[in-house]
């Protein structure tokens, strides 16, 4: 399968799934753009770890996108 989602800040390649997951829970399911989870933490303004909290809260509620 061809993975072409990368950072749109940074450029880093091969997002894993939980990045992309948490970018489309956080800013939607339409973005064109996907954030690292490091530039999604300086454009969401949270911390690291609230955001790996978010993703773990997620996957428990087993949502669809993880
Ligand atoms: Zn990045």
């Amino acid at each position: 399968m061809k993975d072409s989602s990368s950072c749109f800040a940074c450029g880093k390649a091969r997002l894993t799934k939980d990045e992309v997951g948490i970018n489309k829970k956080m800013l939607g399911t339409k973005i064109k753009q996907l954030y690292c989870l490091d530039c999604l933490v300086d454009y969401l303004e949270v911390t690291a770890d609230e955001l790996l909290a978010k993703i773990e809260e997620f996957k428990e509620q087993g949502c669809k996108l993880f």
